[in-house]
């Protein structure tokens, strides 16, 4: 009897027990099915969070790189604006040179064209007494050519050439004089021959000289058999000078002492192309009248 009872007692225990742990599943399950769906919304939530931040992080992708496209559209105008600019400074800065040069420094006159007897060079400055052959008789060049020359006879006199100035800038007037002085001497014939008509001679110019050399009596005539002329000849173009009227021109008298001023560029042309001043298109010259005293 004990033994029923206590069996009976064991099972309403054990009964009890186990509907309360069926009672605390089901609300373990039931908790668990509503944390799920909760961390599930979450994860939701999540993942459409990091969705929106993925697009928006494109969006200012997008932002920054349109932005960058206008900088670089902006600087390449500037820069086109700063080149502009440039090259229009640059033309300002050529033409502006050129205007302060005497565009008849580099003209032909030989029969060619003809110089007005108003003309003046600008600025003529007296060449200093120990380059003259004859230091009683004033000669004057143009204030710009005066350095050329002057490097001209001192390189000449470091290589044992000697070179005077015989005759430099003649005015209009005084070429006038020397021509109706040579035709009374020599006849009108004759005087032609060696002698330009007053505004057709390059001294007139400012630019241009008479080199004399010692050993030939003062005279130039012979000034081709002496050392100095093969040395002008080699070496004249490097200080800008050119010999108008070479042997056999079409154009003038030889006259190996005459050296006119034309620039160390156009020279320097002039000596590597085997040219010669008077060959050249007019207009072909006046390209080097912006370089004439470079
Ligand atoms: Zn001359």
């Amino acid at each position: 009897m004990v033994v029923f009872v206590l069996l009976g007692g064991v099972l309403i225990y054990a009964f009890v027990r186990i509907s309360a742990l069926s009672e605390d599943i089901g609300l373990l399950t039931t908790e668990l099915a509503s944390t799920t769906a909760a961390l599930s919304q979450n994860a939701d939530h999540i993942a459409r969070n990091v969705t929106d931040l993925r697009s928006q992080t494109a969006g200012l992708s997008n932002t920054l790189s349109s932005a960058q496209q206008n900088i670089d559209a902006v600087n390449t105008k500037v820069g086109g604006v700063e080149q502009t600019v440039g090259s229009i400074s640059g033309a300002v800065g050529s033409l502006q040179k050129l205007s302060q040069i005497d565009p008849e420094l580099l003209k032909k006159y030989s029969k060619v064209s003809f110089l007005n007897e108003n003309y003046l060079p600008a600025r003529l400055v007296s060449i200093p007494k120990e380059y003259l052959y004859t230091e009683t008789k004033p000669e004057q060049i143009i204030i710009e050519a005066w350095p050329f020359l002057n490097k001209l006879i001192n390189a000449a006199k470091a290589d044992g050439i000697t070179l005077y100035v015989s005759s430099a800038y003649r005015s209009f007037g005084e070429q006038q004089s020397l021509k109706s002085l040579y035709t009374v001497v020599y006849g009108a014939g004759t005087a032609n021959s060696f002698s330009a008509d007053q505004g057709y001679s390059e001294h007139q110019l400012g630019t241009t000289i008479d080199l004399i050399t010692t050993g030939i009596g003062g005279t130039l005539d012979g000034f081709d058999s002496t050392t100095s002329y093969p040395w002008l000849l080699a070496n004249a173009y490097r200080y800008g000078f050119v010999l108008s009227y070479p042997k056999g021109n079409a154009y003038y008298v030889y006259e190996p002492w005459h050296w006119r001023f034309v620039g160390v560029k156009l020279a320097t042309s002039l000596h590597n192309n085997g040219l010669q001043f008077y060959d050249m298109d007019q207009r072909a010259i006046d390209a080097y009248l912006i370089n004439i005293f470079d």
